[in-house]
């Protein structure tokens, strides 16, 4: 495919990507495929490929000047993985995207792009606990500082740069208690100081919120959830303007990271039908949120879209939506009582993850990991996911869990 440009990426120069005057939802359905380089097949093929043959000297040396916007080894990408990433750089008004193997993966590397030995990162307080995790272990062990902030801390970030700080990384809303961030005041901040910005942008999908347009430099996302969407794949994707691109790519071709093209092919898959799942997840979940606050073994639901959670203005000035994931603080009740409701559902189901046509129910304790701010709830906190179910089957096992959590008020059983 594409022998007519030697196998030259698409999209690789910006300016000519007809895809940027794009609507979102046509981006969604059209950006990335080149369907005429391809005998008019609608999908682009799914390349698995290591070794990639030269014809002559001259092409060689020619695509090894440029191995990332060329064909020349299945690591550096081919066309599958770019029309992957060219799609979502699209959604993400980004120049570029790099598709990476998990989103863990992406955080990693797009951190890693960035801080050296000696440097200092201001990390989000609310940050997906594996990404502190990365922060306290791995950044730790070379030499990077990590100081946690207080997401609702705004252009007071300012107060917490040292003369080290190379990199302000955001998560918002932020993992399982949602708030959300003044993100274009602290892009602006970190801008005026030269300091690089990144954010996990998965809960919103790059439908959803565009960081870049916000200041942001990096956006990165758990493809595992949203744009993948079926539970099936672990992926990742990290998408930024032109200037950044070479560091971030020479840092993760230079560890090794590769994606499978199968894994590729689904992401792309899934992405082509994200605004229509997205607007279902976004739906129901407001329906759930609204039918959850006013039940009495509830004290709390943290969901952006409702007044009330931290952020709440931050999230009707910057987004065009809202995702299927919440939390909801109960009323204090007896681990028996959680048990007991949280056992017997038929619809949710308990598993870490989130973003597939399922829902999905887990208790989470986050108070150990928070550092910079405290977190205080009498109850205990359970986070959903709403699925692509109907709506009222979900109320229904929500509800019979209840009635299972009541029933348990004695604690002596958590049986039916
Ligand atoms: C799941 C998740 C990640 C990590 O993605 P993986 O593909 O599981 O590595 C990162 N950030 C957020 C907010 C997530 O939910």
């Amino acid at each position: 495919m594409a022998s007519s440009s030697g196998g030259k990426r698409p999209g690789s120069n910006p300016g000519a990507d007809k895809s940027r005057a794009w609507r979102d939802r046509t981006k969604l359905t059209h950006a990335g495929n080149t369907p005429f380089e391809n005998h008019g097949i609608v999908n682009p093929p799914v390349y698995h490929a290591s070794t990639v043959l030269y014809e002559t000297v001259e092409e060689l040396r020619r695509k090894e000047k440029a191995p990332f916007d060329y064909v020349t080894y299945g690591r550096t990408g081919t066309p599958t993985s770019w029309a992957f990433e060219n799609a979502v750089a699209a959604l993400e008004e980004a120049d570029r995207a790099i598709a990476m193997p998990s989103g863990l993966g992406a955080i990693a590397g797009a951190l890693y792009a960035f801080l050296k030995a000696g440097d200092h990162v201001l990390m989000t307080d609310t940050a997906y606990f594996p990404t502190r995790k990365l922060c306290d272990n791995q950044l730790a062990k070379v030499g990077i500082e990590t100081t946690y902030y207080d997401p609702m801390i705004g252009a007071d970030i300012e107060k917490l740069i040292q003369p080290n700080t190379r990199v302000i990384y955001m998560e918002s809303p932020g993992s399982h208690t949602f708030e959300v961030q003044d993100v274009p005041a602290i892009a602006a901040v970190a801008k005026a100081r030269g300091i690089v910005t990144m954010i996990d942008n998965t809960w919103a999908s790059p439908l959803f919120f565009k960081p870049l347009r916000h200041g942001v430099d990096l956006s990165l996302h758990a493809a595992t959830k949203y744009i993948v969407g079926h539970s099936d794949v672990m992926m990742g994707i990290i998408a930024m303007k032109e200037e950044h691109f070479m560091t971030v790519k020479s840092q993760v071709h230079g560890m090794g990271y590769s994606v499978g093209p199968d894994d590729c092919y689904l992401a792309l898959r899934g992405l082509r039908t994200m605004s229509a799942r997205l607007a279902q997840h976004q739906q129901t979940a407001l329906r759930l949120a609204d039918w959850l606050q006013k039940r009495p073994e509830v004290e709390r639901v943290l969901h952006p879209a409702l007044s009330g959670t931290p952020g709440h203005e931050f999230f009707k000035r910057d987004f065009a939506g809202s995702s299927g994931l919440f939390s909801v603080i109960l009323k204090p009740c007896s681990d028996t009582q959680l048990t007991a409701m949280l056992d017997g559902m038929r619809l949710f189901g308990m598993g870490y993850s989130w973003g597939g046509y399922e829902s999905l129910i887990i208790p989470s304790n986050i108070a150990q990991a928070r550092t910079a701010t405290r977190w205080k709830a009498d109850g205990p906190m359970l986070r959903l996911h709403a699925g692509l179910e109907d709506p009222d089957d979900l109320i229904a096992d929500l509800e019979a869990g209840f009635a299972r959590l009541r029933s348990n008020l004695t604690g002596e059983s958590a049986a039916e």
